[in-house]
């Protein structure tokens, strides 16, 4: 009898004050994993590494906004994983602390990420590859997995709606641009993760968002 191994393990779960979903996204056999956004509850996020037996080697984020990384550092400093982000969003992660005070929440350092995301590069693990889809940030990524038919969209695309371009850098052309040309042109049956609350159907956001529909 054929065993059927998963092709990947993903888990994804609310972390921090501002309940930034974070993703853990594993081989199975290798046991390397790669952990998007963690914002926050790094002892969370440690004990679902271990549940899953997986070893983080990169830590990648989506965009530099406070609750997707605060807690990276930690994270860095308890596995060794490198840090990763576009180099666009810099000037957003060396302002961590008044974005904290901007949205009273508490400060705690994190180190400079050690390499910068580029446009169409290959993740640790799963296959995945990041794309650059500027907008909510000059510097937002979304990390797409085509074997297992799963985007991690960030704070770009939300179910039924988009992510907000009134915070430092946003622009509303260009989120529009980077759904409809990087996003709505990958495969309809995805899954999307999004930066906050449920999953969705990429197939069904382009159809149903209210705000970018493919081809509209
Ligand atoms: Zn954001
Ligand atoms: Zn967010």
């Amino acid at each position: 009898m054929a065993v059927t191994q998963p092709m990947l393990i993903r888990e994804t779960f609310p972390v921090g004050p501002l309940q930034c979903n974070c993703t853990i996204i594993g081989d199975p056999v290798s046991k390397k994993a790669i952990v998007v956004d963690p914002g926050g509850d790094p002892e969370k996020i440690m004990a679902r590494l271990d549940f899953h037996g997986l070893k983080v080697v990169s830590i990648i984020h989506t965009h530099a906004h406070l609750d997707h990384f605060l807690a990276s550092g930690r994270m860095k400093e308890q596995t060794g994983a490198t840090l990763h982000l576009h180099k666009a969003d810099q000037f957003l992660w060396d302002n961590l602390e008044m974005q904290c005070r901007m949205f009273g929440v508490p400060y705690t350092p994190v180190p400079a990420p050690d390499q910068w995301l580029a446009d169409d590069e290959e993740l640790a693990c799963g296959c995945g590859v990041a794309l650059h889809t500027p907008g909510h940030t000059p510097g937002s990524m979304s990390f797409w997995f085509a074997d297992a038919k799963l985007l991690i969209a960030g704070d770009t695309l939300f179910r039924r709606g988009i992510g907000r371009t009134d915070l430092w850098g946003g622009d509303y052309a260009s989120i529009e641009r980077s759904i409809k040309q990087r996003l709505y042109t990958l495969d309809e049956e995805a899954t999307v993760v999004t930066g906050h609350g449920p999953d969705t159907r990429l197939g069904d956001e382009m159809r149903d968002n209210p705000f970018v529909r493919a081809g509209a």
